[in-house]
């Protein structure tokens, strides 16, 4: 049995969302984030990355992303929140969620979506309404997820 579900979003009025089917206790992978693995050339060249919506690209090492904005990727689907009870792991090629605290039966499993503190922080509000909330979805800790019109912005400012 898996351990989430699609579902209404409580986050994401708009959207959907995953939520834990069952009790999950921290440190358990749950989801593998998939995608197409791109070199940074395919990722500079791309047109696709630079519209100013949130997108799905991970720095996966210094030749590599992987471009997870694919119709097959569920864990794309897995919405911010200041108090995330899920992260981002990073192993080799490979990118999973993985619990970071017990996640109760029917909740909303939530990452920290990571993105840059810029000037360009307020055109992604935050709607998690925890505690937490800082009203933006910015990073805490997640340097290694870019967005490469934060990337730009910063190489611009240099
Ligand atoms: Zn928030």
């Amino acid at each position: 049995m898996k351990l989430y579900k699609i579902k209404k979003s409580n986050i994401d009025r708009n959207g959907r969302g995953l939520y834990a089917t069952k009790n999950i206790k921290a440190g358990t992978k749950i989801i593998e984030y998939v995608g197409n693995i791109i070199t940074k050339k395919q990722t500079e060249d791309s047109e696709k990355f630079d519209n100013s919506k949130p997108i799905y690209l991970f720095n996966l090492n210094k030749r590599y992303d992987l471009d997870g904005d694919v119709s097959w990727n569920t864990a794309r689907l897995i919405n911010h929140s200041c108090s995330n009870n899920a992260e981002y792991e990073g192993t080799g090629l490979k990118i999973w969620i993985n619990s970071n605290k017990e996640i109760k039966k029917g909740e909303e499993i939530t990452c920290d979506y990571g993105f840059g503190y810029d000037s360009d922080y307020k055109q992604f509000p935050c709607a998690c309404k925890s505690i937490n909330c800082c009203g933006y979805i910015v990073r805490t800790e997640s340097r290694w997820r870019i967005n490469k019109k934060f990337k730009k912005t910063l190489r611009i400012n240099r």
